[in-house]
């Protein structure tokens, strides 16, 4: 429901700078993922990052290090899109639904999200209808379900297992941690993408990464989901 709220802002004390939206149709977390990990204040409010000395926007915005030259495009952009926002600091901040704007909340509205969001978000086509091999396709299919035997799950079911990544050997090996954001499995992805001439800025979550995915990139994407399958 937190993605179909938008605020508003007055003095920004309520609102979420990198979580809320705020500021564009989505978050500033989702639109600038690189660019949220990197920040030090993750849950700042808008009102503490938002400054006016001598009565001009200032944002006080902090990062854990300097951005590589690679993140210099996304960072223009949030700064464009930040200092393009006409706020004062003054007055209430205010929490609208987004799905019938001006008409406020609705039960209506929200009933139609709730029933049209399953078949929008679920990436069903992108791994059914990818030409690769049965088995390939049922494992992502059981991965984006959340349901392969990692250890996560393995613990779930009573199974006394230490949570331990079989790859890394650093993090606790859950779906997403082991088939995206390990960084063996990262590096494999960072070549397939860099052999395609493809920038791509990781998804959080294996659905959300099969939901990006259409028409050749899926099949690239599902393949390479396929040279992990043994693996697990
Ligand atoms: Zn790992």
């Amino acid at each position: 429901m937190h993605r179909h709220i938008q605020f508003e802002v007055g003095a920004g004390f309520t609102v979420r700078f990198w979580q809320d939206i705020w500021c564009g149709d989505a978050s500033l977390c989702v639109l600038y993922p690189r660019l949220f990990l990197l920040s030090r204040n993750k849950e700042a409010s808008v009102s503490e990052l938002m400054k006016f000395p001598n009565g001009v926007l200032f944002w006080d915005l902090t990062f854990r290090r300097y951005s590589e030259d690679w993140d210099l495009e996304s960072f223009y952009s949030l700064m464009s899109r930040i200092y393009g926002a006409s706020l004062k600091g003054v007055g209430d901040d205010k929490m609208c639904w987004k799905p019938a704007r001006g008409k406020g909340f609705t039960v209506h509205s929200y009933y139609q999200v709730l029933t049209n969001s399953v078949d929008q978000s679920f990436p069903w086509k992108t791994v059914w209808k990818s030409k690769v091999l049965s088995r390939v396709a049922f494992f992502v299919w059981t991965a984006a379900l959340g349901n392969i035997l990692t250890i996560d799950n393995l613990r779930k079911r009573q199974i006394l297992i230490l949570d331990w990544c079989c790859m890394c050997k650093r993090n606790g090996e859950s779906v997403d941690h082991l088939l995206i954001h390990c960084p063996i499995a990262f590096d494999l992805w960072s070549m397939v993408f860099t052999l395609f001439g493809i920038h791509w800025v990781m998804s959080k979550t294996v659905v959300d990464l099969l939901a990006c995915w259409q028409g050749k990139l899926g099949g690239i994407g599902i393949r390479l989901f396929g040279w992990l399958c043994p693996i697990v």
